[in-house]
């Protein structure tokens, strides 16, 4: 289980990962969009470490809707908003809770989903954050019960990956990319690498 000093350190780990990634997540979003996904982001998650410094939060749930308050607040564009929601429905999911165990964190990222889902309307195949999560929330919520936690979050981590390769093959059909049509196929989808990268970073750290 993680407490919230550890909840804390996958989150540095998770910012730490989009920072080092930012010229290549803008470089990304140059090919199909306004190039800057990779700067959205890390301003992004420098203003949620610096909050998450600034107090001492005693609970997952808070440190977590703290996190999705200060993406919507600081990101402009597409993606603040979006994931802001995820991080805020986590954080509900977990309100109250000093330590989180693996189920949580499954129940966490099950809720991330539904909140970019409810936010921001796309499904599957739409050429988004959701091409990465969705495929890992699945092979989770069937693994819940799982002996081999190790075994299944590499499962799940795998299933975005090959999401974000999908997202080369298909037409953007939301945001900024949509105004391309089918100049966007051939073109990774930005949020869904970002959303790989903060999975990879997370799952490195939780394993
Ligand atoms: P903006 O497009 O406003 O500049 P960003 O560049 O930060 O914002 O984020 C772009 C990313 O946001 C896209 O690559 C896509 O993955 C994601 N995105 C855009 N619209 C949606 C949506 N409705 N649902 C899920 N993800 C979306
Ligand atoms: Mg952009
Ligand atoms: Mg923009």
């Amino acid at each position: 289980a993680t407490d919230t000093a550890g909840l804390v350190k996958i989150l540095e780990a998770v910012a730490g990962k989009i920072s080092e990634n930012r010229e290549f997540l803008t470089e990304l979003d140059s090919a199909i969009g306004d190039a800057d996904h990779g700067i959205n982001m890390s301003k992004g998650f420098s203003a949620v470490l610096e909050k998450l410094h600034s107090q001492k939060i005693d609970d997952c749930g808070t440190i977590l809707k703290t996190v999705g308050m200060t993406l919507v607040s600081t990101v402009g564009g597409a993606s603040g908003p979006l994931y802001g929601t995820a991080f805020m429905k986590a954080g509900q999911a977990v309100a109250g809770k000093s330590s989180l165990d693996f189920e949580d964190f499954v129940t966490i990222l099950d809720q991330a989903l539904e909140g970019i889902k409810y936010r921001g309307k796309a499904q599957r195949g739409d050429k988004t954050i959701i091409d990465a999560l969705e495929p890992a929330v699945e092979i989770l919520r069937k693994e819940k019960d799982c002996t081999d936690k190790k075994a299944a979050m590499d499962k799940a981590l795998n299933a975005a990956k090959e999401g974000v390769e999908y997202t080369r093959s298909i037409i953007a059909k939301k945001g900024r990319a949509s105004y391309l049509g089918e100049r966007s196929i051939g073109h990774q989808d930005p949020g869904a690498t970002s959303c790989y990268l903060m999975l990879q970073a997370a799952i490195e750290k939780i394993k």
